[in-house]
């Protein structure tokens, strides 16, 4: 079968033949229906080979949505043909945060050798998926694959993120979003979904900014040496009550804790290598400063069910399996529009009427 590896360090993806993979027991196979492009790969495949995590070759992807092709022996609460999203964080399953379905958080993972999908064992961008147990499975329940493959990590991930700052954000209270590509656009739709905060979104990309104001955001800045001047002006010249960074770059960080307010909450979801020195002399009196990661298992079926009742709706573009590294590159410097979702088997998903080209 066809799958997008990365396969040398410092060398791009390929598009290559793969044998299929083979089911065993507890484990499902899937046909991927859609699988989408994160720019956490992007990431993955600029570290330098001594300190690369992961054995290679891997097939990439961590967002996938598929059909069951087979199951393994014990598997019950699927059958072939279902339609199913995968949950991508998995942990252990036994482990406290597992038992409580925070698998995103689990104790165990790093020390068993569980990876998830894409991320340390093969992934999504393939015909076919091998997974684990039956429990990262969420039926899609009318969703379709390609606008349900999003919300495994381009939605879930803000959605995590910003139930975890619910407690602070009160009606009226100003957010700011910054960069609203693939998660970014999402959370500005979430924090409309959920709350009735006003959203300040930021970005170096004129364009992002035009969706972002589509998903909602009250005010757009486009990203220089004096937004966080203009944050606080739009805020009657204060701080204000939380900040999403979906870049983690010095300088997205460096403005988070310049806006924040007092008791502000602050999430870091980017990777860009920056950080937030947290202190009484750096960040204001009862700041909180989380660095979130993806999402739990019961989130994702919360966050499939916003997308069902038309509240959330990711932003995408098609591609074929062999267009992938193409659009890995269009990530890398910021030309994709939301997020790029691969569809291994257009053919078929066109026969059952889910492909909405
Ligand atoms: P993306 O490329 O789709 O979006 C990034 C956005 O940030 C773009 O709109 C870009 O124009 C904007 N941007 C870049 N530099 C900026 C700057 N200096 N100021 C303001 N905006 C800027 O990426 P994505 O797939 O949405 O991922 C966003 C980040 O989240 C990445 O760092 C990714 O690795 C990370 N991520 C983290 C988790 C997690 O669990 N913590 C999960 C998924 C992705
Ligand atoms: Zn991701
Ligand atoms: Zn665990």
């Amino acid at each position: 079968m066809r799958a997008v590896q990365y396969r040398t360090v410092g060398a791009g993806p390929a598009v290559v033949d793969v044998p299929r993979p083979e089911v065993g027991p507890g484990q499902v196979l899937l046909d991927v229906l859609a699988a989408g492009l994160c720019h956490f790969d992007v990431s993955v495949m600029a570290w330098p080979a001594d300190a690369f995590p992961y054995a290679l070759p891997m097939t990439l992807g961590h967002e996938c949505a598929g059909r069951v092709a087979a199951t393994g022996a014990g598997v019950s609460a699927v059958a072939v043909g279902d339609l199913v999203a995968v949950y991508g964080p998995w942990g252990c399953g036994t482990c406290e945060a597992c038992s409580q379905g925070r698998e995103n958080y689990c104790t165990r993972a790093v020390s068993l050798g569980i990876r998830p999908p894409g991320l340390g064992r093969d992934g999504a961008l393939a015909e076919q998926m091998l997974v684990d147990d039956e429990r990262h499975l969420v039926p899609l329940e009318g969703l379709d694959p390609v606008q349900a493959v999003p919300l495994t990590d381009a939605g879930l991930t803000p959605y995590h993120a910003v139930k975890a700052a619910l407690p602070v954000l009160t009606p009226g209270a100003t957010v700011v979003v910054i960069g609203v590509g693939g998660l970014g656009h999402v959370a500005v739709q979430l924090l409309r979904a959920l709350t009735s905060v006003r959203v300040v979104a930021i970005d170096v990309d004129a364009k992002r900014l035009d969706g972002a104001r589509t998903a909602g955001a009250e005010e757009v800045l486009l990203a220089d040496d004096r937004t966080a001047e203009r944050v606080r002006d739009l805020n009657d010249g204060q701080g204000v009550r939380a900040v999403f960074d979906f870049v983690g770059s010095q300088s997205t960080l460096d403005l988070a804790a310049a806006v924040a307010g007092a008791e502000a909450h602050v999430s870091i979801v980017g990777v860009g290598g920056g950080s937030l020195p947290v202190s009484f002399r750096t960040m204001p009196f009862g700041a909180t400063v989380r660095c979130s990661y993806w999402g739990t298992r019961h989130e994702l079926v919360e966050v499939m069910a916003l997308a069902r009742s038309g509240a959330i709706v990711v932003e995408h573009e098609l591609i074929s399996l062999e267009d992938v590294p193409e659009a890995y590159e269009r990530l890398r410097v910021g030309r994709v529009h939301g997020r790029a979702v691969a569809v291994p088997g257009a053919g078929d998903l066109a026969r059952t009427g889910g492909l909405n080209r």
